[in-house]
């Protein structure tokens, strides 16, 4: 335990550390004594030599992750009890979401394992890490894995390329299984069915955070026009068909999503649909629209990645939420979504709140959402709450 290098905060810098949040940023160090090793576990101390935290050391702005607030061993069991944690709490989660087998097993912070992501598609278990120090111990995390599942999780796929540091284990393959072989496969979400291919999918192949979401575009949907834009592999066209819309319009700039999305149709609901995916810019969508709506889902990728960029990314939402307030009709339903974590609810609120202005709407919201119970929130880490959706009744 002793080996650990260890960094000393500068004086006042020990704050946020001593509120249990999870990130050290370097600007807090003051020195760092013993062998530096990337993805290494480190510990940390303030500057009165009193022990403060432990966790994966990382090149960037942020330094440590923490993965315990006391001089825990952290090996195969500390992995392995975190793991058995966040599965307890994912099968009391689960008995109140029928049909459903896909889900987040480990939501990084949420789950105070930071830089770990774990989506579950009923067997198989989709890997995502985001630090060095989490892909390092990829094998007892799949160790784990598979004794807690009682060897239900029987593939387990690393996807890390994508989210790892670039400069990171530049010679190493990041994507990779660490169990069996699975690709693709059916998986349900109260009982609607999707392929989800975790290779060639975006992120870890869907985005389950948009379930509860997906169920509540369901309760809206009966006999109305619906235009799911930013459709991805049709989650919500699916919930909205299955609940008895007229018609479904699902949009994406991805031709392989809409490929996906058509597939998914014809697997839940048969050859005869009511329907259309489009292949289109959701802008240039809205402006060659021919068809009006009176149920719209904007759910577009996070505009904004950084805070540098966010002025940017609040226009970007007031663009393409007045384009939809432009085309929806009179008692309308608009189900408008930011998945940027740089994007507070109240900024999002403030640039929907500029749409609705521009385009002359009587606007009320209806529904503020978030993301799901499998996605939690530390509550000493508010960054870890990302998605921000508001339900609108357009008059
Ligand atoms: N609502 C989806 C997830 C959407 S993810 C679900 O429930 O699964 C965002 C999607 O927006 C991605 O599929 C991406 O291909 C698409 N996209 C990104 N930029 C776009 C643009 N300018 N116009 C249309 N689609 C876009």
């Amino acid at each position: 335990m002793d080996n650990n290098a260890k960094f000393i905060l500068k004086s006042g810098k020990d704050q946020s550390v001593k509120r249990y949040h999870p990130w050290i940023f370097s600007g807090a160090i003051k020195k760092s004594f013993g062998n530096l090793i990337e993805g290494e576990v480190v510990d940390v101390y303030d500057n009165k030599d009193n022990f403060l935290a432990r966790g994966h050391y990382q090149i960037g702005s942020i330094s440590i992750r923490v993965l315990s607030f006391e001089p825990t061993e952290i090996d195969y069991s500390f992995y392995k009890l975190k793991l058995q944690i966040a599965w307890n709490l994912r099968q009391r989660l689960l008995e109140n979401m029928p049909e459903t087998n896909v889900y987040r097993l480990i939501h990084g912070e949420g789950d105070n394992l930071p830089g770990l992501i774990i989506d579950i598609y009923n067997d198989t278990a989709v890997v995502q890490m985001h630090s060095v120090g989490m892909f390092l111990v990829r094998e007892d995390i799949a160790k784990a894995l598979q004794e807690i599942s009682n060897g239900s999780i029987q593939h387990i796929y690393c996807k890390s390329a994508a989210t790892l540091p670039k400069k990171a284990l530049e010679d190493e393959q990041k994507d990779m299984f660490l169990l069996g072989d699975k690709e693709s496969g059916i998986v349900q979400e109260y009982g609607v069915k999707y392929e989800i291919n975790w290779i060639q999918g975006q992120k870890t192949g869907f985005f389950v955070d948009q379930r509860e979401n997906r169920k509540l575009v369901g309760q809206y949907s009966k006999n109305r026009k619906v235009a799911n834009v930013f459709g991805y592999t049709g989650g919500f066209s699916l919930f909205a068909m299955q609940n008895g819309a007229e018609i479904v319009h699902t949009v994406d700039s991805s031709a392989k999503a809409i490929d996906l999305t058509d597939q998914n149709v014809v697997l839940n609901f048969g050859e005869n649909h009511s329907h259309k995916g489009i292949v289109a810019d959701a802008f240039d969508f809205f402006a060659n629209a021919e068809d009006t709506y009176d149920l719209i889902i904007l759910d577009p990728p996070a505009f904004a990645k950084h805070h540098n960029v966010l002025s940017n990314a609040l226009q970007g939402y007031k663009r393409i939420n007045q384009r939809a307030f432009e085309n929806i009709e009179p008692d309308g339903i608009l189900f408008t979504f930011s998945c940027s974590q740089a994007v507070s609810p109240q900024n999002f609120r403030k640039s929907v709140f500029a749409a609705a202005a521009n385009a002359g709407r009587k606007v009320r919201i209806l529904h503020q959402l978030t993301q799901p119970s499998d996605h939690p929130v530390s509550i000493y880490h508010p960054e870890g709450e990302y998605l921000k959706g508001l339900v609108l009744h357009v008059e």
